[in-house]
């Protein structure tokens, strides 16, 4: 079996899932160009824990972790079956301290991607969480420690936004960024491409713009699980490279 690419998606806003735009037509894009996994595992931004922790239910349920929307957005369900066996597969590979837990669901970082990318819902999917205590050298590693995995038919999927600051957003700019979600953007983007991996782990050292664009973490570590489980032979294609609603980057990035 060829080696599965792998994908980190700039998720943005939940509206995404029910809308027809630039963005969800480059996550079509994307599912229409790489071959069909047999299994899907996301890493999303929208399951932050205390430890690491895998799904393993024969059927995870559809988890609406958003307020305030249209109740279309409630109304969908991503009815796609689990894993057990790869969730027990993940927890042998993770060589950190993690438990199987089934009380969150698929979230909307994952289905409001995936709803577009494989509407048809038959191929298995499952989350593992992000582990808010670990620090991102953490979170890279247990990516290296999956990456076998892309010998298996797996997809490993990472959603969340590489600059993400809700309290910044302003609705009256859709389709732009503020000149410093740029400059985080450009900068992440440009280490990816030259396989800096080291600057992505240590975007801290951007201070005040890394202030800005990552004022909590759970939404930038998902392309650290992704750049874990990259290697040098991999091609790297960037979508959707732009900002929207001032302090949101869409861009994402898919590794064949
Ligand atoms: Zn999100």
């Amino acid at each position: 079996m060829s080696k599965m690419p792998m994908l980190f998606v700039g998720h943005g806003s939940p509206m995404n899932a029910i809308e027809d735009n630039r963005y969800t037509r480059g996550w079509k894009e994307i599912a229409e160009q790489i071959p069909k996994p047999e299994s899907i595992i996301s890493i999303s931004a929208h399951w932050y824990t205390k430890g690491t922790k895998i799904m393993n239910e024969e059927n995870p349920k559809t988890i609406h972790d958003m307020y305030g929307f249209p109740n279309e957005l409630y109304e969908i369900l991503y009815s796609a079956q689990g894993n057990r066996e790869l969730a027990g597969k993940v927890k042998n590979l993770i060589s950190k301290q993690s438990a199987f837990d089934n009380s969150w669901g698929i979230d909307h970082g994952t289905w409001s991607v995936l709803v577009h990318m494989y509407p048809e819902r038959n191929i298995p999917v499952f989350q593992i969480s992000i582990d808010a205590a670990a620090p991102p050298e953490v979170h890279y590693q247990i990516g290296k420690e999956l990456k076998s995995l892309r010998n298996q038919g797996v997809l490993l999927f990472g959603s969340g936004n590489i600059v993400h600051n809700l309290g910044l957003i302003d609705w009256g700019i859709e389709d732009k960024g503020f000149e410093w979600a740029y400059q985080f953007d450009d900068y992440i983007k440009e280490s990816i491409i030259n396989r800096n991996h080291e600057t992505v782990i240590n975007y801290l050292h951007l201070e005040k713009t890394a202030k800005l664009a990552v004022p909590t973490p759970e939404h930038f570590y998902p392309i650290l699980y992704i750049l874990g489980a990259s290697d040098e032979e991999d091609k790297i294609s960037v979508y959707n490279d732009s900002c929207v609603l001032g302090s949101l980057s869409m861009t994402s990035y898919l590794f064949t």
